[in-house]
């Protein structure tokens, strides 16, 4: 099914998460003048409540283009509490966020989305490790669950290196399974320069964030970097959009920022929304 609205080239957009009232959340969005965005959904979040999404989306005239999936249980606090929580990598979990994956993946038919995105944790580089095997065909399950119903497949990046998960893509083997990349997350955890990165990587990104960031502090082993309002972090926005346009990415930018608190986020991304209308103009 075609967007309802066809959007422009890097059309700035937002990661927005479920909860508040459907209608109030998008007003808001579109009082900023956006029009897209992918919409993360809390593990607690009653799934039936996508008819009221469905009508919201069509009456704001607002497009979702990726269902994000997060997990009851996970703590993004410092590296180890991420590799013991989040994502398909701790065992304890497995079965409950598969079964509530391919729940995400019936939602998101439901609204009329046509992709779905997850940070699958931290993967294992060594490809005979257990962990590494179960997840693989934990992702194929769901990738052919979600080919079932029409969408792609988005694996969020920063918790590995970008060699370490473009061979996993390449051993998942699966055309719509591919990855939402997120350029601060690469430095969140120190795991390599995101813009080298997007140059490994470029053929696999569906959809990408917007998100700014600085390395984890010298001396804490385990300590993550610090996210930052959009252009203040160490990424460089402007270098980021380049890259992206050279390696011909034409799909929305997807602002990412969780702030301490709503007005501070709302703040940050307003400025974003800013920030970005004018390194686009200087691309043109
Ligand atoms: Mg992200």
């Amino acid at each position: 099914m075609p967007l309802e609205t066809p959007l422009a080239n890097f059309e700035t957009g937002v990661m927005f998460w479920a909860g508040r009232d459907p209608g109030e959340t998008l007003s808001e969005l579109r009082g900023m003048g956006l029009r897209c965005g992918q919409l993360g959904i809390p593990g607690d979040l009653d799934l039936s409540c996508a008819p009221a999404w469905k009508a919201a989306l069509r009456a704001a005239e607002f497009t979702v283009v990726t269902v994000f999936a997060g997990y009851n249980g996970e703590s993004y606090a410092d590296i180890p509490t991420v590799q013991d929580t989040v994502g398909f990598i701790p065992a304890r979990f497995r079965e409950e966020r598969e079964a509530r994956t391919l729940g995400i993946s019936d939602f998101a038919r439901e609204i009329g989305c046509h992709g779905i995105g997850l940070h699958v944790g931290c993967l294992p580089e060594d490809e005979t490790d257990a962990d590494y095997i179960a997840v693989r065909e934990m992702v194929r399950r769901i990738a052919d669950h979600a080919a079932r119903n029409h969408q792609t497949f988005a694996l969020e990046t920063g918790q590995e290196k970008a060699e370490s998960l473009r061979a996993f893509l390449i051993d998942v083997n699966r055309e719509n399974v591919g990855i939402n990349f997120d350029p601060a997350n690469m430095i969140l955890y120190g795991t390599g320069d995101p813009i080298e990165a997007l140059g490994v990587l470029g053929q696999h990104i569906f959809s990408v964030h917007c998100k700014d960031g600085d390395w984890p502090p010298a001396g804490q082993p385990g300590a993550l970097g610090m996210e930052r309002p959009l252009g203040s972090g160490s990424v460089g926005m402007e270098r980021y959009l380049r890259k992206l346009k050279q390696i011909g990415y034409k799909g929305p930018l997807a602002i990412e920022r969780e702030a301490e608190n709503a007005a501070e986020r709302l703040r940050d991304i307003k400025a974003a929304i800013a920030l970005l209308t004018e390194i686009k103009a200087g691309l043109a």
